[in-house]
Parts: C-alpha cells; structure tokens; sequence
C-alpha cells in the first residue's frame, strides 16, 4: 500500500469520504459498504461520458481508457459537490507487470496535485502482496465482497437470457445485492451467507423458455469486461443478439496475485525466511482464499454446479502454453480462461475485451489470430474507448453462431 490513510480526517469531525471506482457496479458497491462498517463515507463514482470527457480533458489520449474514466469521474464527483480535498480519498488499486495500471495512482496523484488538491488521499494496496495494507479483517470481507458479485452476476447472466419477463433476474440481482450491502455495512457478516442462499433460490425461481443459446465467453482486461459504461454492457449485446454470456470473473485477478507471490517465494527466497514465507502464504492462500471460494460457491451450486470457476493453477496452466509465467499480467489469464471456456463449459465464441492502448490487450489479440483455429471457434478482440459501439463486430458472429444452433437443433 503506498499510501495508507486513517480515519480521521484534517478538517472537523465529517468522516473521510472514499470514492470507489465501479469496475463492477455489484463489487465496488459491497466495497463501499465494507469500508462504510470501518467509519469512511464510502461512496461510487459514477462514469459516464460526461465524466470521461472531463478525465480526457486532463489526460494526454494516449492512456488506456480506464485512467482517464475513472480521474474524470474523481474530478467531476469533487467539484460537484465542492467537496474539501483534505477530506476525499481515492481508493486506486496498484499492480506491477508490463502494463500501465501501477502509473495510474501516479497519474492520478499529480493531476489532482495540479487541481491544488494535494491534501487529498490515494488509498492504493498493491497486488505485489496481495491488497495488504488493509487490516485482515477488512481484507477478507472485501474477499467475500468479490466473490459475493463474482457469483451474483454468474446467476445473473445465466437467467437473464432465458427469463419469459424481460428484467426478472435484474430485479433479483439489484434487490438482493441491496439486502448484502446493507448486511455487510451494519456489519451482519452472519445474514450474507443465508441472503445468498435465498438469491440462487430466487433466480432459479424465474420463469424461463426453453430454449438453447451459444454461450459466448467474455475475458480480457478486468476493468473494462466488467465496465458497462466502457464496455457499452457487452454481455446485454450478447444476450440481445441470441447468446448467453459468461464472464471471467475478478477474483481470477486475486487468485492470481496469490499464486504470483507463491512462485515467486518458492523460486526467489532461500533459507528461514522464505519458507516462513511460502508457508504464510500457503496458509492465506488455503483457509481465506480458497476456503470462502469454495464456501460461497457451495451456496449457488443449485444454479451453478457445472460453472465454478477452474483452480487458478489451471488457468495459469492453460495460460503457460502460450507464454511463460514470468510474463506478469493479464495476459496469461485471458488465454488461459478463454481456452478453458472452450473446454470446460463448451464456449462457442470468445469475446476479449480490451481498452484502447491496453498492452496485455494488444498482446493478447495479436496471439488470438494465431490461436483461433486451435481453439476452433470464432474470438472477436474488441477494443473500448467509451465511444462509438465496438459491439457491432458481435453481430454477424452472434447471427452465425445462432443459425448454426439452430441448425443442428433441427438436423
Ligand atoms: S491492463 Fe491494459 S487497460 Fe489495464 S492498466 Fe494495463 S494497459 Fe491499462
């Protein structure tokens, strides 16, 4: 963590106000309500294009699409509301790796500097140790808050395609994620295991048609996958277009930073001191990652039995046979889930989604041309900016893949 706020804040008693970017509008709003029950005023920006064009405004253009969206909606939240500085804190995530999200905190930092906003604070837990920084108990219920999201949408996408009235699973979604965000915030942690339950029985409860739709997997840059703003809410296009969507989810990003430090102490650190650290993490990795991963996903098995997600090592496994592990990023995990998506759940298409000048993004489309014939089904790489429609490319994918489903529904 570079840089650690506490609670109190410089200017009279009003708490610290933590604005959480909405990478996904379901996670960053259990975030907010973690960081609620430990005394912030924790709120989400809002993006849209508005907020884009402001963080455009002071941005160079040649960023990835994430900095200045999320900068803009920071900027546009202050002024909007005149809000002291000294009392705002951004919470912004870092990472190391050949991309540029470990400069977005940086950027972000001289550009609110520049505003004359230098009392305002960067809460920014790196994924070089695994988000810590942040004390135990806050991390793992922000574990939980992630895996909580991670299952709600997969319930989400896996009705919403088939439900006879149209807005059913949203209503499930919004109500019970609602009922977890106000659990989690009044600090009834208890109550979310019994609200989950309640939401898988809720979704399977939904009227459905009977009927067969491609299942199109979505993977890429986590940020922009997971952005309906950016990404013009690629899975709604899918569905609209005559497929079910699945996404990968972000605790794949979590479980990966873990497995990083795992390798990376096994082959890094000799002596004592390393195998104390291979075992803590070991230990972290088992009783609070896994452990809740497979906890929470116990709770949805009635709608998701045949969609847990793989064991990271897989993915990384399947990742390694198009690039090392020590090329760190996103990358090996696009690959590697995009080839799992074919293989486990029989994904007919592959949708990579990418921001604009995203590296891991452009890496990862120029080895999808080459691969696409392995895999034996279509990728569409597409590339978000937030604007124009970048979904339009589905169209004569999606029209391919639905008459061929129907064709052999007939044969
Ligand atoms: S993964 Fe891509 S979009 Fe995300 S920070 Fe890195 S370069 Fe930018």
């Amino acid at each position: 963590m570079t840089v650690s706020p506490g609670i109190q804040t410089t200017s009279g008693n009003s708490r610290p106000i933590l604005f959480i970017p909405p990478m996904d509008i379901a996670a960053a709003e259990i975030m907010a309500a973690v960081f609620r029950s430990i005394g912030y005023d924790a709120r989400v920006l809002t993006e849209n294009a508005e907020t884009l064009a402001v963080g455009l405004s002071y941005t160079s253009g040649g960023e990835c699409a994430p900095c200045p969206s999320t900068i803009g909606a920071l900027i546009a939240a202050v002024q909007k509301d005149n809000l002291p500085p000294e009392n705002v804190v951004l919470f912004m995530p870092t990472a190391c790796g050949p991309c540029r999200f470990g400069q977005y905190s940086h950027l972000t930092r001289r550009i609110v500097d520049k505003l004359g906003w230098n009392t305002m604070r960067i809460m920014s837990p790196s994924a070089e140790n695994s988000y810590m920084g942040l004390n135990t108990a806050t991390r793992i219920r922000l574990w939980k808050g992630v895996l909580v999201a991670d299952l709600m949408r997969k319930m989400l996408l896996r009705i919403r395609p088939y439900e006879r009235e149209s807005g059913a699973a949203d209503n499930v979604m919004n109500f019970y994620l609602d009922l977890i965000t106000d659990a989690m915030q009044q600090k009834q942690w208890r109550l979310v295991p019994d609200y989950m339950k309640q939401a898988t029985d809720a979704f399977a409860a939904i009227p459905v048609r009977n009927e067969k739709r491609p299942l199109v997997g979505v993977v890429g840059e986590i940020y922009v996958r997971l952005n309906l703003f950016l990404n013009n809410d690629v899975c709604r296009r899918i569905e609209a277009l005559g497929g079910e969507a699945a996404m990968a989810p972000i605790s794949e990003w979590i479980l990966y930073t873990n497995h990083l430090q795992r390798i990376e102490a096994k082959d890094c650190r000799k002596g004592f001191a390393g195998m104390t650290e291979r075992l803590r993490l070991a230990a972290e990795s088992e009783f609070v990652f896994h452990r809740y991963e497979r906890k929470f996903a116990a709770l949805t098995d009635r709608l998701l039995h045949d969609r847990h997600e793989p064991h990271i090592s897989k993915v990384i496994a399947e990742g390694m046979r198009y690039l090392p592990w020590q090329f760190q990023g996103e990358s090996i995990l696009t690959l590697g889930r995009a080839a799992l998506f074919v293989k486990r759940e029989k994904a007919r298409a592959i949708v990579n989604a990418s921001p604009m000048f995203c590296m891991p993004g452009t890496i990862t489309t120029s080895m999808f041309s080459k691969i696409e014939n392995e895999l034996n089904i279509p990728v569409v790489c597409n590339f978000y900016d937030g604007s124009g429609d970048a979904n339009q490319s589905l169209v004569p994918v999606m029209h391919y893949l639905c008459s061929e489903m129907k064709q052999t529904q007939h044969a």
